[in-house]
Order: structure tokens, then sequence, then C-alpha cells
């Protein structure tokens, strides 16, 4: 099926974009704009999205899958996202869990999934990545963690080129999902696990948890090994810091 492109100079948000207009968009179907004036993070935080050369992009899909079973999704789309630009030659990439990508352990772009409605059959999500392709250091004095980007790997792709690049990841690995679960994605997110059989502190306000991380389980939970044996963790609330 052919996907429309929703492109943008400036937008609040792409994926609440999306999420406006899901009645009327098809799966696989895409925002881009130049500049968010309202870019989001997880649990409210923000992503910062100055114009310049980034990507700030919004992907509508209809899982046929129901909500219970799409616990993992965002390892799965950082895998892809990983997939996609090490395809284009960047290295360095690595993930955290659940739901970043760091390039030689800085942040270097961000995902957000959104639910839009779901059933017993299928779950609509929009699915948002922002990723820093040429950050200048004014810029970049506004995140307020360690943050990298493309032009520091001495290969920029063309936006367009990673913009198609990403799509065709991202469609090919939900397909794969929806017919083999995360079980298809196991070993590549442990490959690129940054923390894997490192010292990691869970954070889980007000509690936190610190043990040797041991990769993540079927359900995509972190699993961590300490004094009590391997536990699973799982939860939009949990942040994951080395220790
Ligand atoms: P963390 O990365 O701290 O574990 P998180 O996964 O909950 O947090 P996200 O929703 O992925 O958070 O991203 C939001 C956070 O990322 C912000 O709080 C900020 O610290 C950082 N950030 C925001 N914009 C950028 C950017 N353009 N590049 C790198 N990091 C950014």
């Amino acid at each position: 099926i052919d996907n429309r492109c929703f492109y943008f100079d400036e937008i609040k948000s792409t994926n609440a974009f999306m999420l406006e207009h899901a009645a009327e968009v098809e799966s696989g179907d895409i925002c881009v704009s130049e500049y968010q004036s309202a870019g989001r993070g997880r649990r409210g935080r923000k992503w910062f999205s100055p114009y310049g050369h980034h990507m700030y992009a919004s992907l509508f899909w209809r899982l046929n899958r129901d909500i219970a079973r799409t616990s993992g999704l965002s390892l799965v789309v950082g895998c892809s996202i990983v997939q996609a630009l090490q395809d284009l030659g960047v290295e360095g990439l690595g993930v955290k869990w659940p739901n970043d990508i760091y390039l030689d352990h800085k942040k270097l772009a961000g995902i957000l999934i959104e639910l839009s409605h779901h059933s017993d059959t299928q779950t609509e999500l929009v699915i948002g990545f922002g990723v820093n392709m040429s950050m200048s250091a004014a810029q970049g004095e506004l995140i307020d963690q360690p943050w990298s980007d493309l032009s520091a790997t001495g290969h920029m792709p063309d936006k367009t080129m990673l913009l198609v690049k990403l799509h065709r990841q991202l469609k090919r690995d939900l397909v794969l999902f929806e017919q083999q679960g995360l079980e298809a994605f196991l070993q590549r997110w442990n490959d690129n696990d940054l923390f894997i059989n490192r010292e990691i502190t869970l954070l889980m306000a007000p509690n936190a948890v610190t043990g040797i991380c041991r990769g993540i389980d079927k359900q995509g939970a972190v699993l961590l090994e300490n004094e009590q044996g391997i536990q699973a963790f799982v939860g939009g609330e949990i942040s994951l810091r080395a220790s």
C-alpha cells in the first residue's frame, strides 16, 4: 500500500497531529516536521525540537494484536531505528531500555509510543521518534543530559534518505512483530544493549533497585540480577541509570 507523508514546517507535535487525525489516516502514514513547538517525551517530558537539521516524525500503525500483547513494542522500534542507522553506515550506536538510542553513550534519539485506540483484535498506535542530526553547541546547551548527533559520526545521511530508510525498516519490523512477537527481536536488542552485564539502577520513584542488567525477557521487561536472584521489571514509570 502506498503511504502518505504529512509534511510541516512547524507543528506542536507530530504525535499530537497523528492522534488528532487517527480516523483519517492509514497504517504506515507518517507525519514529519522541521520544528516542534511542544515535542513530547515520556511522562510529560519534552523532546527538544529546534529548527535546523533534525528528524521529528510520527508513524501511524494499526497493529493486529490486542493491547496486552503489544508490550515490548518500544524495544522493537529501538531495534528498528538502530538497524536503519547502521545500514546507513552509522557506528557506535546502542540502546537503553526501554526507549532510547545512544551514540557513543550519549542520547541521539528518543521514541514515544502513544495509544490511539484499541479493541480485542487491534491496537492503533502513534510511534514518534526524534533523531538529532546536526545540533549546534548553543542548541545543545538547552538539553539537560549528555546528547549526541549524527554529524559526530562523519556519516551524515541525506534527510529524505534517512526518513525513507526509517519508514521502510519500521514497517518491516512492525509486521515481523505482528507475526512473531518480541522473540524475533531479543537477540538484536541484546546485541545493542549498552548496559547488558553492567551494574544499573532502576529508578521507580520513590524506590530504586540496583543489580546487574541481564538483558530483556519475551515480554520486554528488563532483567536485573542481585542478591534476590533475577527479577523482571516492566512499566512506564521506570528509568534506567548506570550505577
Ligand atoms: P531518560 O532518557 O532520562 O531515561 P526518558 O526515557 O523517560 O528519560 P524520553 O521521553 O525518552 O525520556 O526523553 C525525554 C528526555 O530526553 C528529556 O527529559 C531530556 O533529558 C532529553 N532530551 C530532550 N530532547 C533531547 C534531544 N533533542 N536530544 C537528546 N536528549 C534530549
